[in-house]
C-alpha cells in the first residue's frame, strides 16, 4: 500500500509536536537530493523558521576508540534526567568519501536510543561533505523546532569534518585520551585552535593519574594558543564516560560558556556568522555540483584532462575552456 504523502502543514505540526515518526520522515526529505523532495523541505524549513535556533549547539569529534558515544551516551542521559531534550546527530566523513562509516551508528547509544527524552539520527549518506554539511544543519533545525534544547553533534576528526562541525556548532570539545604528548607534536594539534575544551577521556581505574597527568600537558598546552572563542579560556577536564564520572562537570562547563558568550554577544555574533558562512558554502556546493554535471563539461573534461597531463596545453587555458563550455549552457 503507497502511503499518502503528507502535505506541509503536516510535516510542519508532527514536527511541531514532536511526533518521532513525523520528524524523522521531515529529515529524510531534508536528505534527500531529489528537486521535488528538496522544494517540499524547503517549505517546511520556512515554516518551521519561528521556532529554531533555541538550543544549544554541541559539537563532540575525537579519535575512533576516544570514548564519543559511550561519552554521548553517559551525557546526553545526564542531560535528559535534567529535563532537557537531547538529539543526537553525526557528521560522518567516511560515509561521503568510501560509502562506509567510521562512526558506525547502528548499533550505538543503545541505552540513550530508548529514553523518550532523545533522538537519534544516523548521519546522512551520500554527497559530499559540502551536502553531508547542509543535510546536518538542517536536521538541526528541525530537531530544534520540535523542541530538541541541547543538539549533540559527533565526528570524528578526519578531513574537513572538524572544520564543518566547528563551522555548525556554538560548543566543540575534543574528546582526547592520555599520552597527551603523542597527540600534540604530532598533526592533530590543529584541532586545539578549534576547540572550546579538551575533556580526557577514560580518567578512571589505574588509568586516572596518567589521565591528570595529561590534563596538565595540555593546559600547558593550551595556554599558549589563541582561544577558539574570543574571550573564553579553553581548558583540559578529566570524565570518565564509562562510569559516569565528570559528566555534570563538563555540562556545568558549557552552561557557564553560554552564560559568558551570550554576555559579551559572542554567542550572537558567531551565530550569525555562521549563516553567512553556509550561504557561501551551499552556493558553492551548488556550483560544484552543477559544473561537474553539466554535459559539456562532462564531454570535454577527460579530453582536456589529457591535453594538460601530457603538456599539450596550459592549465589556465584548460580551465577557461571548460568554464566556457559550462556558460554556454
Ligand atoms: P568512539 O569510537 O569514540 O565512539 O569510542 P567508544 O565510545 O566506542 O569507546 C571505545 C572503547 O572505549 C569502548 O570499549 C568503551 O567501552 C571504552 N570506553 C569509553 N569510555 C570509557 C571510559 O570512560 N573509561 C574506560 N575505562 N573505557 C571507556
Amino acid at each position: 500500500v503507497k502511503r499518502k504523502e503528507r502535505s506541509v502543514a503536516e510535516y510542519v505540526e508532527g514536527v511541531r509536536n514532536n511526533d518521532r515518526t513525523i520528524l524523522a520522515q521531515a529529515i529524510t526529505l531534508v536528505e534527500s537530493n531529489a528537486a521535488k523532495h528538496m522544494e517540499t523541505a524547503q517549505q517546511i524549513l520556512n515554516e518551521l523558521l519561528p521556532y529554531v535556533g533555541k538550543s544549544v549547539r554541541i559539537g563532540i569529534t575525537g579519535v575512533p576508540g576516544a570514548g564519543k558515544s559511550t561519552f554521548i551516551e553517559a551525557f546526553g542521559q545526564f542531560l535528559c534526567e535534567q529535563g532537557h531534550r537531547v538529539a543526537v546527530l553525526a557528521v560522518d566523513p567516511s560515509s561521503s568519501i568510501t560509502g562506509g562509516s567510521i562512526l558506525g551508528d547502528k548499533t550505538r547509544m543503545e541505552n540513550l536510543a530508548r529514553h523518550p527524552r532523545a533522538f537519534i539520527r544516523p548521519s546522512p549518506s551520500g554527497g559530499t561533505l559540502g551536502g553531508v554539511h547542509r543535510k546536518t544543519r538542517e536536521t538541526m533545525l528541525l530537531c530544534e523546532a520540535a523542541g530538541y534544547d541541547v543538539i549533540l553533534v559527533e565526528t570524528v576528526g578526519v578531513g574537513q569534518s572538524e572544520f564543518v562541525v566547528r563551522g555548525m556548532v556554538d560548543f566543540f570539545m575534543l574528546l582526547a585520551l592520555t599520552g597527551a604528548g603523542d597527540e600534540l607534536q604530532g598533526m592533530k594539534k590543529g584541532i586545539m585552535e578549534l576547540v572550546d575544551a579538551v575533556v580526557i577521556n577514560k580518567a578512571d581505574g589505574d588509568n586516572k593519574p596518567k589521565a591528570l597527568a595529561a590534563k596538565e600537558e595540555y593546559n600547558q598546552f593550551l595556554h599558549y594558543l589563541r582561544p577558539a572563542t574570543p574571550g573564553w579560556e579553553t581548558k583540559a577536564y578529566t570524565c570518565s564516560a564509562l562510569y559516569s564520572e565528570g559528566i555534570e562537570d563538563i555540562w556545568r562547563v558549557v552552561e557557564t560558556f553560554v552564560t559568558v558568550t551570550k554576555q559579551s554577544g559572542v554567542f550572537d555574533t558567531r551565530r550569525r556568522h555562521q549563516l553567512k558562512d553556509w550561504v557561501y558554502a551551499m552556493i558553492k556546493d551548488y556550483l560544484e555540483t552543477s559544473f561537474f554535471a553539466h554535459p559539456l563539461v562532462k564531454e570535454k573534461l577527460p579530453i582536456i584532462e589529457n591535453h594538460v597531463m601530457s603538456g599539450t596545453k596550459a592549465v589556465t587555458q584548460a580551465v577557461q575552456e571548460l568554464i566556457a563550455a559550462y556558460e554556454s549552457r
